[in-house]
């Protein structure tokens, strides 16, 4: 089997991909979503022998996740007499594509299927969206969707292979380098990889001796299958507190594999019962609330998986946690996924 990429010395000597946004496009972002997304917090850590860490607190935007600075950068930069933006998304980026075309005044689709839970199909309503229910999985949305745009004429706005997306991302890692110039290492949950990709591109473009590290749950993680295997992988989707981490890469992934691949330093993963330590210890050492996809940093670095070795800062992604999951995990009770039960810690 070979790499979608030639050998690293013949790469070396490749042109940058002409799609892949740099300093200008990051910069161009960063203008198109203030007065929109918010510049949030980077905060010192609470927690004993964490002086180090530093939280960026992004899970305070709009819709709870960072998603909306990629979802306004591509609402921005429609073409003139665009007629609308479509998506397919079970989570945080159908949100806010919904709040980012409900501000700018442009009609939204959102595709989701069956299986997606009806408290997130009210929330993308309640927003202003045109909710299209359709199939038993991601793929059938995925297809109306896909059938939508060619139909109505409608602009995909996909929840990370996208330029413009990747961009919007990316101003995370201008902020970050922006109010921390000491920083060494930058700790980014890893799903799709147009957050790890955009802060990683925008942050070395500044300081290019800083560290980008990825964090995935060890089970169910496309990105770090394909990292590993050197070319985009299909792995079976399963529960996971960090549930916003789940979901393919696609095997025609365009920008996000080839950029996670060229530009994150390492990739970390963690357990199960290591992201219910990280949620255990955002809500009682930090006293944030966040979902668990943002606690993997924090997964890591307790787990001994990661050092603090300088300045670290780690990305608070979302709060989109059900009420119920933050409340047993601060009750230190179980937690029922699927076919497996996570115990808190000892
Ligand atoms: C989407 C998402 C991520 C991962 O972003 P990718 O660009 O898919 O890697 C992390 N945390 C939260 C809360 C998210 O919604």
């Amino acid at each position: 089997m070979t790499g979608l990429r030639p050998a690293l010395s013949d790469r070396a000597m490749d042109a940058p991909d002409p799609a892949r946004p740099g300093l200008p496009e990051f910069r161009a972002a960063a203008a198109s979503i203030t007065g929109a997304a918010i510049r949030t917090p980077l905060i010192a850590s609470a927690l004993p022998g964490m002086e180090a860490l530093r939280l960026k607190l992004d899970c305070l935007q709009p819709t709870g996740a960072f998603k909306i600075r990629g979802a306004l950068n591509a609402v921005a930069r429609l073409a003139p007499g665009a007629r609308g933006v479509v998506c397919c998304s079970t989570g945080n980026h159908g949100r806010a594509l919904a709040w980012a075309a409900g501000r700018a005044g442009i009609p939204a689709a959102i595709c989701l299927s069956a299986l997606v839970p009806e408290a997130k199909v009210r929330a993308a309503e309640a927003l202003g969206a045109r909710v299209i229910r359709i199939g038993t999985s991601q793929d059938e949305a995925q297809a109306e969707a896909d059938r939508l745009a060619e139909a109505e004429g409608l602009t995909p706005v996909p929840p990370f292979d996208h330029a413009h997306v990747i961009a919007g991302q990316g101003t995370l890692g201008l902020e970050l380098i922006e109010d921390a110039p000491d920083l060494e290492t930058i700790l980014v949950p890893l799903s799709g990889g147009g957050l790890a990709a955009g802060i990683a591109a925008a942050a070395k473009a500044l300081k290019p001796g800083v560290r980008v590290v990825g964090i995935s749950m060890d089970r169910g993680a496309a990105m770090a299958a394909s990292l590993a295997a050197g070319r985009p992988v299909e792995v079976a989707e399963v529960a996971s507190l960090a549930d916003s981490l789940g979901g393919g890469i696609g095997l025609e992934n365009r920008l996000t594999f080839a950029m996670c691949q060229d530009l994150l330093d390492d990739v970390v993963r963690v357990t199960e019962a290591e992201i219910y330590a990280g949620m255990l210890a955002l809500l009682e050492g930090e006293r944030v609330v966040a979902e668990g996809a943002s606690a993997v940093a924090h997964a890591a670095v307790l787990a001994g998986k990661i050092r603090l070795t300088g300045p670290t800062a780690a990305l608070i992604t979302g709060r989109n946690a059900a009420p119920k999951q933050i409340a047993a995990i601060a009750a230190r009770a179980p937690v029922r996924l699927g076919d497996i039960t996570v115990e808190a810690p000892a």
